[in-house]
This record gives structure tokens, C-alpha cells and sequence, in this order.
């Protein structure tokens, strides 16, 4: 996928558009389980979050995937993906029992992360083979507000309370099939999880009838030339070989499971805005552009640096811009960023928009949301439509003042 792809992309389909290669998607995912080959049993979960076109989740499907999911919404995305209930998993937070127990009926393996949740759906439902999501406590993660595994952490069942979570097991008669842990996003450090898979380990020897443990996600993806990113090669080798060897002590071969999304998805996406205004103050240049944190949120949200390109102009002399969205407050993507002199009307490409960008992408300020393109074997491909005023206005129910008056 070449700048002239994306340019032709722009045109084809106006801008702004997300665009995803599959290629890269195919890719990230070989490389992931060929950093695991060494185990007899190996299931990627692909994270549902990060970016739930149901073309993706299809493509994941056709490679061998399972889903990671955190809704009953996504469970049901998944099956109208095809993919089989027994390969999705279903990690919720803070969710009722009715909907633990709508989608335990459509055959999900269930992951329970607290110790209510977990004794009354044990007790209504104790031959359900449920997972349970351990919290650590290590500190893992780039960002406080997507690392989830430390001590404040309100995702898992905290490794102190193993003894009641024992006793509640016993007195249901529960089955737990599964361990899991997700510590947080942009983990670097590969020992930081190879310690909390050490916690998973021993976690894991109070359960007799386990069939997988999942070591969740987080793994960090570069971002610009030069970044670091999670070895994946290296915790492969050194993760595999601790697990059979837990395995010859478990005397039984057991799956070893990931969900990642961001690895997956990030890199093979770009998003596409085509620049509206060049405004010179006393300060700056900014680059207003014709999309926002309405399409974008991660850099506002989480301080996420996106790479920006001009690929109408990618050989020009670089300069100086504050790349800005034309929602009505601060609406920055980058700031003081270099790049090849723009001009009004040229399109810039961000890199890594794959994960966490059209999933969290919305309507704010009446925009429709952009459509999303699948580059596959050479070609563009809609996977989802740009939204239009109808799709604004949908739901809607329009109060009749004329009939009640004031
Ligand atoms: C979000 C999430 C993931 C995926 O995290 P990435 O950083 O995108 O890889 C995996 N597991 C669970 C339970 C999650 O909530």
C-alpha cells in the first residue's frame, strides 16, 4: 500500500477514510504465532475492541483466530463474522449477571473478573466452565489510564483473595477451565510479564481441570522510526519454554492463549484527511484539517502520538505545523510536528490508525462518522459506508410541540 494507493483511495472514496492492510494484518499475526511455535496449543484471541468492522473480524476468522470480547454486542459481531462461540472468549467489566448469562447461552467461554459475579453465577449455573481474570498487581503500561493491572486496578480478582476465591469454586461445585490475565496496554519491559506469568503459574496449580491460560495483551507497537516495541520473538521463546514446562508439572498439555489487539491491527492503519485551511498566526502554523477527535480521540485522550505524512507532497521541505481538528475546542492531533510543506487540499496520512480510532470514533459535533476502506491483494475494497443524515438522525424521536403547545 503506497502513497499513491492512499492518494487514489482519497480520491475514489473522499476523505476523511480509514484504510486497512491486510497485509499487514496477516503479518502481524504470523509473526505472533511463530514466536510460539514452540507450544503444542496456541490460541490468539484477536481483541474486538480495537477496531470491529466485521470484514476484519472475518479475515481473523480465515486465519485461525479466535475473539476477544468485552460486550455482548461484540459476542454477537463475532458470530455474524462466523466465528464459531467455542473460539470467543467474553472478558466484561462491571457488567449484570443477565448479560453474563445471555451470552453464556450462546456458548462463549466466560471470563469472570470479580468474586460477586463469580459465586452467584456459580451457584445458578456450576457445570458453566468459566475463566477467571487474575489481577497480578504488577505495573505494567505506558499510560495510567490504560495500564490495568496495579493495585488500583479495577479489573481482575486480586491474587490476595485466591483463598476465597478457592472456597466460593468448592462451595458452587464451579468448573474453572481457564486463567487469565491483562495487565495494560504498552508493555516494553518482557521480564515485567514473564514475573507476572510466574503469578498466572502459580494461580493456575490450585485448579485441576484447566484447559487454557491466557496471558491477555499489551504489547506495544512502534510508533515512529527508531521506537522500541515489545520483543515478541524473544518473550515467545522464553514465555514457551516456561509454559511446557508447566505443562510436564500440570501433566497435561494446556492452551496458551493472547488477545491482542493493537499488535494486531494498529500498523495496517491509516487515516486519511485532507487539509482545509493553512492558518499563520504569531506563534505557529496550523494545519486544519477535515476531521477531529471526533474520528480520532486517541492523542487528546491519551497524549498518543500519531505520525503524520503529507502524501501529496512527500518529497517537499519539511516544516513546522500544529496539525488541528475543526471540533470547537482544542482539538489537537500533533503539535510543532515536521512535515513536508503542506498546502491547502493536500491529503495527510496517520499512521497506526488501526487500533483504538474509528471503534472509538463518534458523532460529536453532527459529523458523520468516515468510511472504512480494505486494501486486499492490490486492491481497495468498502467495508463500511461514510455515514449520511439519515444515520444522524436514526432513533430520533421528534417531540410534537405544535400538538401540546408550551
Ligand atoms: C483491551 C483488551 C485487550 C487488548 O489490548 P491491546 O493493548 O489492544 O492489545 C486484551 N484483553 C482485554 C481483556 C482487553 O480489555
Amino acid at each position: 500500500m503506497n502513497n499513491q494507493n492512499l492518494l487514489d483511495i482519497a480520491e475514489e472514496f473522499g476523505s476523511p477514510v480509514y484504510v486497512y492492510d491486510s497485509e499487514k494484518i496477516i503479518s502481524q499475526y504470523r509473526r505472533l504465532t511463530n514466536a510460539f511455535q514452540n507450544v503444542q496449543q496456541l490460541r490468539i484471541n484477536y481483541a474486538v475492541k480495537a477496531l470491529s468492522n466485521i470484514s476484519v473480524l472475518k479475515l481473523f476468522r480465515t486465519l485461525g483466530a479466535g475473539l476477544d470480547t468485552v460486550s455482548i454486542q461484540e459476542v454477537k459481531l463475532g458470530l455474524a463474522a462466523g466465528v464459531e462461540p467455542s473460539k470467543i472468549i467474553y472478558t466484561p467489566n462491571g457488567v449484570s449477571l443477565e448479560e453474563i448469562e445471555e451470552v453464556s447461552t450462546l456458548g462463549v467461554q466466560i471470563n469472570i473478573d470479580n468474586l460477586s459475579i463469580l459465586e452467584q453465577f456459580g451457584s445458578r449455573h456450576p457445570k458453566v466452565p468459566v475463566c477467571i481474570r487474575i489481577n497480578p498487581h504488577v505495573m505494567a503500561g505506558g499510560n495510567t489510564n490504560i495500564s490495568v493491572g496495579h493495585i488500583d486496578s479495577k479489573f481482575g480478582i486480586s491474587i490476595h483473595q485466591i483463598p476465597h476465591l478457592l472456597r466460593i469454586v468448592e462451595n458452587t461445585g464451579m468448573n474453572i477451565n481457564g486463567i487469565h490475565m491483562h495487565t495494560g496496554s504498552d508493555i516494553l519491559d518482557i521480564e515485567v510479564f514473564l514475573y507476572a506469568s510466574e503469578i498466572l503459574f502459580e494461580t493456575a496449580k490450585n485448579f485441576k481441570d484447566l484447559e487454557f491460560i491466557d496471558f491477555g495483551s499489551g504489547f506495544k507497537v512502534p510508533y515512529k522510526e527508531g521506537d522500541i516495541e515489545t520483543n515478541i520473538e524473544e518473550l515467545g521463546e522464553k514465555l514457551s519454554a516456561r509454559f511446557n514446562e508447566f505443562c510436564r508439572n500440570y501433566g497435561r498439555d494446556l492452551t496458551l492463549a493472547f488477545e491482542p489487539g493493537k499488535f494486531l491491527v494498529s500498523e495496517a492503519g491509516k487515516f486519511l484527511v485532507k487539509v482545509n485551511v493553512i492558518k499563520q498566526t504569531t506563534s505557529t502554523v496550523f494545519a486544519g484539517v477535515d476531521s477531529g477527535f471526533n474520528h480520532l480521540i486517541r492523542p487528546m485522550l491519551y497524549g498518543s502520538r500519531h505520525e503524520i505524512h503529507n502524501i501529496s507532497n512527500p518529497e517537499g521541505k519539511e516544516r513546522f505545523y500544529s496539525v488541528v481538528g475543526y471540533i470547537c475546542e482544542t482539538d489537537t492531533f500533533a503539535n510543532n510536528r515536521r512535515i513536508a510543506e503542506i498546502k491547502e487540499g493536500d491529503i495527510l496520512a496517520f499512521d497506526n490508525a488501526g487500533a483504538y480510532c474509528f471503534s472509538m470514533a463518534s458523532n460529536y459535533n453532527s459529523r458523520f462518522r468516515p468510511p472504512e476502506v480494505l486494501w486486499h491483494n492490490g486492491e481497495a475494497h468498502l467495508i463500511r459506508k461514510r455515514e449520511n443524515f439519515e444515520d444522524l438522525t436514526r432513533g430520533q424521536v421528534p417531540f410534537n410541540f405544535e400538538e401540546t403547545g408550551l
